[in-house]
């Protein structure tokens, strides 16, 4: 039945008639000693006895010959002297064409600045990563379910067909390398098959994407791209057409998946399809940490200011970039009508290398990155989260605000009465501490003396902002309720935040060292915050400058002794929880605050929410900076969040809070309450308030 099935295949069949179903008869039959394909021997078989003649007798040996003849004729083409010299030819020109281009990549990335920072450990990490995000494709297929898929079966199919490519080009040359009859041939070409249909599927719906439905992040629509899809294309159906019936040794064919590969190999570094080989080392060489910000080292480091500046990984995740627009897609900042587009970013520093080089003195800031753009960033992360290849923004873009304000080339009123404040009075309010004073003898909260557990930070918007103080206010009434000894700094300076994210290290330094010994002639051992930028800066940040008590978000002390706070009664108000980028992305905290909301409340989530959140605006040091241009980020999210029918904002950080209390207002006349976790908790321990 199955020797029928196949001969029908044959006689009728001329379509690529489930290569599949012919190869798994044909292992079967081997397996079984069945003859599949009756056929007179070729003549150049008969020419090239492959046994020898006294072996060829029995009627089974017979047999295994017909079937050998049929399997070796898959494999052989017999190329004739001038066509291995053309192929030869064609071979250098290819190569040539490559390392042309790759050549000058190559050099420019080794040119560039080492990175001080870098150390390949933890090489652990390194390799889970590699393997997750380039050989499993989890973070393509994560973030776009149905493109990322098509994307890693082109991938997976790549690899797979690494041993075709080496076996064909072998031919070129008169070697035939891998045969097809052998056990591991015959199970390695019949999967190399599978994933050439996979691959030839997936590369024409990607290509339709890209050319027809066009999402707009993918930007103008890209017919190098269209070219590519069409080779990668040609490249399977030349290679699938090889198992039709009378096709295994044809020349045209053979031709014409040689051709394919040799047009296709130096085109690779010519486009963004450079990314085929640069990737899977960016991967594995980035950063250890979500935007980790490199040391300024020496007198005469002021950030990315010149071509000079550039570091090596900065240079391999520029010529990394595949133009995918993911970071565009969830960028707060392009989403709201600014000029930043972090694709253009890793682009930008692209075009500036190419032209200008690692060695330049050439300013960053100008024909290819704008100092606007850089200044309209939230630092939300969400773009170096999304971005498949390793390109990691936030050094880049942090480093191009250093280079600005550490040689006074950015002007700006807002940045300048910022710096001022954080230098003159400690916090970026611009409040005198007394206010402070006054504030924590008003709501009688004890001075850390060395015997409380906590000490609970206050934080700049804790200690001057009406509606930080009410959060504080709040979780201060939690933690007595749980009797939990806690106590405030008598002093406390802003931790440095916006000066970090805003490029001034000196304002950065001095405030970090400053809270460092402040907390260290404290005694202090456990610290408590209510806000994520707080967490973030004071235990990470601040390790360049000495090591901090360990610190918590308020999220997560509150997710840790929920039993002991009061359950909702009733179903309790649906309440939309606000991821804040600081916790989420930054600190990858997303169910504490959510296990909060839902002790209390009906939690609902909005369309964008964990890892893929929608920013409030405040980030980055922009709450203190001036008008935004466009739409406010913060109403754009605020919209979202009311569109969900919630009667409560949930929110986990003071900045988002003082964001989202403006917007939500002016959206509609009965917007959502918002409140904070800690005000959710609290307000079920003291029902009147
Ligand atoms: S960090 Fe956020 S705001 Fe900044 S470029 Fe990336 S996505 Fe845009
Ligand atoms: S930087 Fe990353 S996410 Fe953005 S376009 Fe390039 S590859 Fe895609």
């Amino acid at each position: 039945m199955i020797a029928g099935k196949a001969a029908n295949s044959r006689r009728g069949d001329e379509c690529l008639e489930p290569v599949v179903l012919l190869l798994a008869c044909v292992m079967f039959a081997e397996h079984h000693d069945i003859v599949l394909i009756e056929r007179p021997p070729a003549p150049d078989a008969l020419a090239r006895p492959v046994l020898a003649p006294d072996k060829l007798t029995s009627p089974s040996k017979m047999r295994g010959i017909e079937r050998f003849s049929l399997l070796h004729s898959l494999l052989m083409v017999e190329l004739s002297w001038p066509e291995h010299a053309l192929f030869l030819i064609l071979l250098a020109a290819s190569v040539y064409g490559f390392w042309f281009r790759f050549g000058k990549v190559w050099r420019t990335v080794l040119a560039s600045k080492k990175d001080p920072e870098f150390h390949i450990q933890p090489v652990g990490r390194r390799v889970t990563d590699f393997v997750s995000e380039v050989l499993l494709q989890s973070k393509v297929i994560k973030q776009r379910p149905l493109p990322g898929i098509a994307h890693a079966f082109v991938f997976w199919g790549f690899c797979a067909f690494a041993l075709v490519t080496i076996n064909h080009f072998g031919q070129g040359v008169g070697l035939h390398l891998f045969s097809r009859d052998g056990f591991f041939g015959r199970i390695y070409f019949s999967l190399a098959a599978i994933f050439g249909i996979a691959v030839a599927v997936s590369i024409a719906g990607l290509a339709f994407r890209r050319l027809v439905i066009r999402p707009k992040w993918l930007g103008k629509v890209s017919y190098e791209s269209g070219f590519i899809a069409l080779l990668i294309f040609l490249l399977m159906v030349t290679y699938l057409g090889t198992f039709l019936p009378g096709m295994e040794e044809n020349k045209p064919l053979w031709w014409a998946h040689t051709l394919t590969l040799l047009i296709f190999m130096p085109l690779i570094p010519h486009t963004k399809h450079l990314h085929l080989v640069l990737s899977p080392v960016t991967v594995f060489l980035k950063r250890d940490k979500f935007s980790k910000i490199p040391p300024l080292v020496g007198d005469e480091d002021f950030g990315l200011d010149t071509g000079k500046d550039v570091t090596q990984l900065i240079s391999l995740q520029a010529y990394s970039c595949v133009e995918c627009g993911r970071c565009t897609q969830h960028c707060p900042a392009n989403n709201t009508g600014k000029v930043l587009n972090p694709k253009e970013i890793a682009l930008g520093m692209r075009g500036y290398l190419n032209e200008f080089g690692p060695a330049s003195e050439e300013p960053l800031l100008g024909k290819y990155l704008l100092q606007e753009a850089a200044f309209q960033c939230t630092t939300c992360g969400a773009c170096e989260f999304q971005c498949p290849v390793g390109v990691q923004h936030l050094p880049m873009i942090i480093g191009l605000r250093r280079g600005a304000v550490n040689t006074g080339k950015w002007e700006d009123d807002y940045g300048t009465k910022l710096f001022l404040n954080l230098e003159r009075n400690g916090n970026a309010l611009g409040f005198s501490s007394t206010e402070r004073d006054k504030f924590i003898q008003k709501q009688e909260f004890p001075i850390f003396d060395g015997t409380q557990e906590y000490c609970l930070w206050l934080g700049c918007m804790g200690a001057y902002d009406p509606q930080g103080r009410e959060i504080i206010s709040s979780f201060a009434q939690v933690m007595r309720h749980l009797n939990v000894s806690f106590g405030v700094l008598r002093k406390e300076k802003c931790t440095g935040d916006p000066a970090r994210r805003l490029g001034n290290d000196l304002a950065f330094g001095q405030l970090a060292e400053n809270n460092l010994e402040t907390l260290k002639q404290s005694k202090v051992k456990k610290i408590v915050s209510i806000c994520p930028h707080c967490v973030r800066t004071m235990g990470t940040d601040w390790a360049e400058y000495g090591e901090a008590p360990p610190i918590e978000h308020h999220s997560e002390f509150l997710a840790r002794h929920l039993d002991m706070l009061p359950s909702k009664t009733g179903d309790g108000q649906k309440i939309v929880y606000h991821d804040p980028c600081y916790l989420g992305r930054y600190r990858g905290v997303y169910d504490a605050p959510r296990s909060v909301v839902g002790q209390f409340g009906e939690l609902v989530d909005p369309p964008r929410a964990r890892e893929r959140s929608f920013c409030c605006g405040a980030g980055g040091g922009l709450a203190f900076l001036g008008e935004e241009k466009g739409q406010r980020v913060s109403v754009t999210r605020a919209q979202e969040l009311a569109d969900t029918g919630a009667t409560i904002v949930g929110a986990a950080c003071p900045f988002c809070n003082t964001m989202f209390r403006d917007a939500l207002s002016g959206i509609s006349k009965t917007p959502p309450k918002l409140m904070d976790i800690a005000q959710i908790a609290a307000s079920q321990i003291n029902p009147s308030s």
